[in-house]
């Protein structure tokens, strides 16, 4: 049965729709163009950071980033670089109809997790404003965040967060003016804000660029009683080097 659904509906790469001989999610060439994050990562944003040393024994290390800009969670970490495919994977999630794009890279976005998550830990997405989900129909950060809740069985809350006010874009803005932009704009949703109380919340989110947005989201987070906040991302922004 399952050879015969195989042969009708054979595996595609996620990415760029190839078919590929097995389940692995992507093709040869797409697999080779994701630079999945492993090895030393800043502890707080998930970056990559130079020398071989095991990761379990250098457990706090920071990236030039977050020493330079404060970072209201504890913990964080991301799955892959955002380049290349990953790049390709984050554009894929905010077009039409890839929802399910986000149930098929949850156990990417469960591992970068792994070691972040505690049982009885709250999975929230970081919000959408209703206005672009309107347009958009989904929140990209809210399908991560419910298919990572399913993968490591985790309590889930879509809509812990809220905007408050529309932001203007982000692209193309520098880090001050990114926070600007975020301040005053994330507020916990007043009939779930009970639900963060004295517990600690992961947040989720597609991308990391500046960490204006997660750092409104955290902040929301603990003045509404949350005990701790730490961040996932399917994708990290570097610089180039
Ligand atoms: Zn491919
Ligand atoms: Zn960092």
């Amino acid at each position: 049965m399952q050879r015969l659904l195989q042969a009708i509906y054979p595996n595609q790469c996620l990415s760029c729709g190839e078919v590929t001989g097995s389940d692995a999610g992507l093709c040869a060439t797409c697999w080779r163009d994701t630079a999945f994050i492993s090895g030393l990562t800043c502890h707080l944003c998930g970056a990559p950071l130079p020398g071989d040393d095991d990761p379990d024994e250098a457990p706090d290390l920071t990236c030039d980033d977050c020493l330079a800009i404060a970072r209201p969670w504890a913990r964080g970490a991301a799955a892959m670089l955002y380049r290349g495919n990953g790049r390709r994977l984050v554009l894929a999630l905010k077009g039409h109809d890839r929802a399910e794009l986000a149930q098929a890279v949850a156990p990417w976005l469960a591992r970068a997790a792994a070691p972040l998550y505690e049982p009885g830990m709250l999975i929230a997405p970081v919000p959408l404003h209703w206005l672009r989900l309107f347009k958009r129909r989904y929140n990209q950060s809210a399908l991560l965040a419910r298919a990572l809740a399913r993968a490591l069985e985790a309590p889930f809350c879509p809509d812990l967060l809220v905007r408050a006010r529309a932001t203007p874009r982000q692209e193309g803005l520098g880090a001050a003016a990114r926070f600007a932009n975020m301040a005053e704009a994330i507020r916990p949703h007043p009939k779930r804000r009970h639900r963060m109380a004295a517990r600690k919340v992961l947040l989720v989110d597609d991308v990391m660029t500046s960490g204006a947005t997660l750092a409104a989201c955290a902040e929301a987070c603990l003045a509404s009683g949350a005990s701790e906040v730490r961040v996932v991302t399917l994708a990290r922004t570097v610089k180039d080097t």
